[in-house]
């Protein structure tokens, strides 16, 4: 979270708008959160250049209730839909649409060690051998291993995309896309929003009878206010997104990742083999930098010497180990020059 948009929040917290109410304790009937709650959808909506093909909705459940909403809507069970396994998140997806139907893998990356994306190319060519899916799911960036697609495949198929770790850091070719959706807390907001865009046609067209909640269709109709949003969460986002105009909108916030990361990405290349990126030069996450160091004995010294200079979560996630500097839209220029000294320091001290 951008700090200025804490301090906004704790200055509105008790009482917004001089209304005498929390946002925190209102209804989402309440006028004041409604005029919110739309600012947050259109805000959303513009900075991304989002069609009026597409809805903007907010849901609960995060990502996770995503993998397997998708598939209840639109993989029928005697059907099959396109996956491309690049990592940890796109397995998750592959296996919840497994209960559902057919998860089918077009894209492997595993024997590679999941070190990059697939090719815009290698998907357009995987389903134009194999065509007959329910849709393509892509995950748009692996935040575990540190890889994000460089582009999105133009195909006949409806494409999903799991962007909760790079929504809002770059833009994004609408035309190819049908339905992307993300967890609000890495990019957006606090936890406890989804943000979904879905192409209006896909969100008519659920495959099977389901309850209201998990038809997308049922959220579109009213707005994401067809049950309780998460109020507080919708708000919190919609001053992010006040904070991104401010910031110069989603141009200068994606150069500004794209320097923040050529930053770390440089100092281990140019590290003599002390650092190292596993992942391929074209597949490597401008949100995510992923590496370790050669002598890995040396990297809870590493890891002490980043916490004690105020560089927090930096180890790499519990599953693969090694380190991991997030580099998310709030986390300043300043702070990854920080981070880029102490590689430098800690290289010559070892
Ligand atoms: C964090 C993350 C998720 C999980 O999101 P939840 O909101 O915790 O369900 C899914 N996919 C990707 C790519 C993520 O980074």
């Amino acid at each position: 979270m951008p700090l200025p948009v804490l301090e906004r929040i704790r200055e509105d917290l008790p009482n917004f708008q001089s209304s005498g109410l929390s946002i925190m304790e209102s209804s989402h009937r309440w006028q004041l959160y409604e005029d919110v709650h739309h600012a947050a959808a259109a805000g959303i909506r513009e900075l991304l250049a989002i069609p009026q093909t597409h809805e903007v909705l907010f849901l609960a459940g995060g990502a996770t209730l995503q993998f397997g909403m998708t598939a209840l809507n639109f993989l029928p069970a005697d059907g099959s839909a396109a996956f491309a396994d690049t990592g940890a998140w796109a397995q998750k997806a592959i296996k919840d649409a497994g209960l559902v139907g057919t998860a089918t893998v077009v894209y492997d990356g595993k024997a590679a060690g999941y070190t990059r994306m697939p090719r815009r190319e290698e998907l357009e060519r995987a389903i134009r051998q194999q065509p007959d899916h329910a849709y393509l799911h892509l995950t748009s960036n692996e935040t575990i291993n540190g890889a994000q697609l460089a582009d999105f495949p133009d195909v006949p198929i409806p494409v999903v995309v799991d962007m909760s770790s790079d929504i809002m850091s770059r833009p994004l070719p609408w035309d190819r896309i049908d339905l992307a959706y993300a967890g609000a807390q890495k990019n957006l907001g606090p936890a406890g929003v989804t943000v979904v865009i879905i192409r209006r046609s896909l969100a008519e067209a659920p495959v099977r009878p389901l309850p209201a909640y998990l038809r997308y269709d049922t959220h579109a109709d009213k707005q994401s206010l067809y049950n309780t949003p998460p109020v507080f969460p919708i708000y919190a986002l919609a001053l992010v997104l006040d904070w991104i105009r401010e910031e110069g909108g989603l141009a200068a916030i994606s150069a500004r990742n794209a320097s923040k990361a050529d930053l770390v990405y440089t100092a281990i290349d140019t590290s003599d083999g002390f650092y190292v990126c596993p992942v391929e030069p074209g597949s490597r996450s401008v949100m995510n930098a992923v590496f370790t160091l050669a002598k890995d004995s040396l990297t809870p010294a590493f890891l002490a010497g980043a916490e004690e200079r105020g560089f927090l979560g930096l180890g790499g996630h519990r599953s693969v180990g090694g380190c991991r500097a997030s580099l998310y839209n709030a986390v300043s220029y300043e702070s990854v020059q920080a981070l880029v000294a102490w590689m430098e320091e800690f290289r010559h001290a070892n």
